[in-house]
Parts: C-alpha cells; sequence; structure tokens
C-alpha cells in the first residue's frame, strides 16, 4: 500500500496542549511499575539495535516481491527462533509467511510485520535517483523496515515476559505480500488470528502520526474478452475483436466516473492487447482495481463493472470472463487503542535527525521538484478521524475486522516527496529509515506493555470494536484456493 497522506482537522490546539503537559514526563523517569517496565522495554530494543538494523539491510538489499520474500522471511524468521521465540512456517499455504511466539495464556497479543518489495523500484542509498540493480525491485514502501521494527517490539515483550514482568503470548506474524496479492487475507481466511485479544503494527511514512482514518477497501479482478481471429484486411468480417470489447469497457468505465461518488477511485492496467494489427486480436486482458471507503461501496461499483463487461461484449459479440482475485477491507479504526499510541508518541517525543540526514532529505527534495522542507519527525497533534479514508489500501484492513487493530506511522522519507517511489528506497536503506524503525519499534513496545499491564486497556478496545462491527459480516475478497500473482 498504502502511505495515505492525510490533511488533518486539528485538535483543538489547547487540548493538544494540556494532553501533552500531562503525558510529557518521559518513561525514564520511571515513576509507575508500567514505566519502568516501558523502559525495560526500550533498554531491549537498544540492546539488539545493530542486529535490527543488520536484518532490515539485509531485507533492503534481497528486495523481494510479493510471495517471493523466501530469504527476507528466513532472515526474520531464523532471528525469531535464535532468540527463543517457536516459530511455524509456511502458515496458510504460504509459502513465505510464518508466526513466531513467545509465552502462554491470554492476553494474546500479535504484532504485523512486512517485508515484500516493490518491483522496478531498485535505488542506491543515495540522495539521487541511480538503481542499485537496473530493473530489479526496490522496497519502494519501507517495508523492509516494517517487518524488523515489528520483530524488534515483540521481542521486547519477550524479554519482558521470560523475566517474569509480563505475562501473557506475544505473537509475531511474518505476513508477505503485502503489495500485490494481501497475506493477510489468506492469514484471515486460515483464523490465524481468531484468538487474539489486540493486533499492532506501524507503517513507515512521511510523518509521524497516529492513524485514525484507516484505509479504504478495495477489489480487484480480471476481465478477459474472447474473440474470433481473422486477417484484419483480408476477411476481417469473420472476425471479432476482443480488443474493441475491452476498449468499449474502459470507455464505459472512464465514463462512469462522473457517476460514482467521491471516495471512488478506479483504475487499471491493460495485460493483453493483441499482438499484431494484421490480426484481428481473439484474446483480450484487463487487470482492474476499484476502490472506495467501504467494502460495501466496492461491491456496488463491482457489480456496475460487471454490467459494462457485458455491455461490451454483447455489443462486440465475443464472450468475457471476470475473475476477482482479491481485495482488501477498509480499516476498522480503533480510537481506545490509537489513544495509548498518541500517548506513547507523546512521551516519547519527535524523532530527531541529524543535520546529515536532513541535508540528505533535502537533496531528494529538490531532484523531485518540491519544497527542500527536509525531514519532519515531530509527532503530529491527535485529529478527529475522516469519515472517508482517502488514497489507499492494505491487508491490515481484513485483520481489523478480526481483532482490534491499531496503527501509527514513523518517519522515515523526506516530506512531498513520491512514495512507492526511489526517494522510499534511498532513505530505508540508510540511517533515516533506521531511526524511524527504532522508533516505531519503541512505539509498539510501550503500548504492548500498556495492554499486557492493565486488561481495561484491551477490555475498552474490544468494546469499540464489537460495537463497531455489530451487524456487519465480514466476507473476505478473495476466491477460493492458493492467492494468485498477476503478470503480464
Ligand atoms: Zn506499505
Amino acid at each position: 500500500m498504502t502511505m495515505i497522506k492525510k490533511k488533518r482537522h486539528a485538535f483543538p490546539l489547547f487540548i493538544f496542549l494540556i494532553l501533552s503537559t500531562f503525558l510529557i514526563s518521559s518513561f525514564a523517569a520511571g515513576t509507575t511499575p508500567t514505566d519502568k517496565k516501558k523502559k525495560e522495554a526500550l533498554a531491549s530494543i537498544d540492546k539488539h539495535k545493530t542486529e535490527i538494523i543488520a536484518l532490515s539491510d539485509q531485507i533492503w538489499q534481497l528486495a523481494e516481491t510479493a510471495l517471493q520474500e523466501t530469504q527476507s522471511s528466513k532472515l526474520l524468521a531464523d532471528y525469531a527462533e535464535a532468540q527463543g521465540f517457536k516459530v511455524e512456517r509456511g502458515v496458510a499455504g504460504l509459502p513465505t509467511a510464518f508466526i513466531a511466539t513467545f509465552g502462554q495464556g491470554s492476553p494474546i497479543i500479535g504484532v504485523l510485520g512486512e517485508y515484500d518489495a516493490l518491483p522496478g523500484l531498485s535505488q542506491r542509498a543515495q540522495p539521487v535517483k541511480e538503481a542499485l540493480q537496473p530493473g530489479a525491485a526496490g522496497h519502494g514502501c519501507g517495508h523492509n523496515l516494517l517487518g524488523a521494527a515489528a520483530l524488534s517490539s515483540a521481542l521486547a515483550i519477550k524479554e519482558l515476559m521470560e523475566a517474569g514482568k509480563l505475562k501473557g503470548t506475544i505473537r509475531f506474524y511474518g505476513t508477505p505480500a503485502e503489495e500485490a496479492t494481501g497475506g493477510k487475507v489468506y492469514m484471515v481466511r486460515a483464523g490465524l488470528f481468531n484468538d487474539l485479544d489486540a493486533c499492532l503494527t506501524w507503517h513507515p511514512g512521511q510523518k509521524t502520526a497516529v492513524s485514525v482514518d484507516g484505509s479504504q477497501a478495495i477489489v480487484e479482478f480480471i476481465i478477459e474478452f474472447f474473440g474470433r481471429a481473422a486477417h484484419a484486411a483480408g476477411d476481417p468480417w469473420n472476425g471479432r475483436s476482443a480488443v474493441a470489447a475491452m476498449e468499449l469497457y474502459t470507455t464505459g468505465l472512464n465514463r462512469m466516473r462522473e457517476f460514482v461518488k467521491p471516495t471512488v477511485r478506479m483504475h487499471y492496467s491493460i495485460l493483453n492487447g493483441g499482438d499484431v494489427p494484421n490480426v484481428v486480436p481473439a484474446y483480450a486482458r484487463l487487470w482492474c482495481w476499484l476502490r472506495d471507503s467501504k467494502g460495501t461501496g466496492v461491491e456496488q461499483l463491482l457489480e456496475r463493472a460487471r454490467h459494462l463487461a457485458e455491455g461490451a461484449a454483447m455489443m462486440t459479440e465475443v464472450d468475457y470472463r471476470l475473475t476477482v482475485h482479491g481485495g482488501n477491507w477498509e480499516t476498522l479504526v480503533n480510537l481506545s487503542g490509537e489513544k495509548l499510541i498518541f500517548n506513547n508518541l507523546i512521551r516519547l517525543g519527535p524523532i530527531k535527525f541529524t543535520q546529515e540526514e536532513q541535508e540528505f532529505a533535502k537533496e531528494i527534495q529538490k531532484s523531485s521538484g518540491v519544497e527542500p522542507k527536509g525531514l519532519d519527525g515531530t509527532v503530529q497533534p491527535w485529529t478527529v478521524p475522516k469519515p472517508d479514508p482517502e488514497g489507499g489500501s492494505t491487508d491490515v484492513g481484513d485483520v481489523s475486522w478480526q481483532v482490534p487493530t491499531i496503527s501509527f506511522n514513523a518517519t522515515t522519507a523526506p516530506l512531498d516527496t513520491p512514495w512507492h517511489a526511489w526517494p522510499v528506497v534511498a532513505c530505508g536503506g540508510m540511517s533515516i529509515g533506521h531511526k524511524g524503525m527504532i522508533y516505531a519499534a519503541r512505539v509498539m513496545a510501550a503500548t504492548m506493555v500498556d495492554l499486557y499491564e492493565n486488561p481495561r486497556n484491551i477490555q475498552a478496545m474490544k468494546e469499540e470494536f464489537e460495537q463497531k462491527r455489530k451487524g456487519v459480516i465480514y466476507k473476505p475478497f478473495i476466491p477460493d484456493g492458493p492467492p494468485i500473482i498477476i503478470k503480464k
């Protein structure tokens, strides 16, 4: 996904200031038993910092794409095993998915980690655009940082449990293919989140903030048109063009844009559009993504897309097939949990970047044609959640309908530069990304201490979750069987 750029409605400043003064005493002061445990969790993260950075750098170098993350997932799983977690590999029928568990009994808290890269984004860890390996993949969404930070936070909790300071179970979920088919949806279908009490994750970003706006729902499908080949000049009357049908379909979809809600996003790629001009094309294939702020909206769009395909096929006298191969639900935001994260963000304070790191970021901004404002590591104020999330989807959404799930962003890239692009790769392989990653691990570990220490926190999350989920029957968009990775 899915870094979601947010225009925030500012929370009244005075409330923010009052909150901040309340919470500003750092854990280092160690005034309460919970604070002491948080301090110990942070110490554990510091102790393993070099190893975690090395892991994220190795995953950054490997840059393995969706469901190909064999070595990346092995690196994380091996590390978890070496640290004393019980590791189960290849869960939910996904060879690159795994679960690392420690402890016993309740509460059971899960942490989600991702590690897939994006094709074609290879980039050196430098402020000038240059591929590390031309044509190769790159971590344009910072998932090398995402997985390593999540595991680091789980390890900190494990060490507190081992020392008899926290009770319960900690579970790290190695979740592949976030960028493609959504490994978490398959893990949801396999029931792997059913016994969790709460679930946490984070995402690299250009700002450091709680995630109270959620993400969009999406459905992905393939439309194929089947026509009849003939000589395009010799006997065109014997042919029926699959490409003509596809053109009518996309025309229909584009005409439909005016008559959908402003929250809708529709995009497509043409995968097959005929081979040579002198053959009437017998086959055409289109990859289509439809998004809206809610899964119900997406279902309606899908119905309309079916009608368009049917109409296009009818007009051109060809056959068609529409195959849904995936999708995500919107994220069910849990404000009770987000508040815990927010408190920890405030108490940990901003991510402090060096002058050198700011210069690195400004270089990138200049070459991206945006204002050289550098990096923003400050904690963004609490904002009023928007009713309609914008600009992206994630398979975390599907998890959020199974268990109260919370997330936040930590700064790992310069402001206003393109996401899913080389600036994110460049920063994710050097100290800017490392800093955001370690910070994220600290926030997650501190928040988990709040959950293990105080059952009322989990209770509040569960109550909100049950109330928001009431009457909704979750049904994943994925078809039966294993995931399909769409290729040209
Ligand atoms: Zn992402």
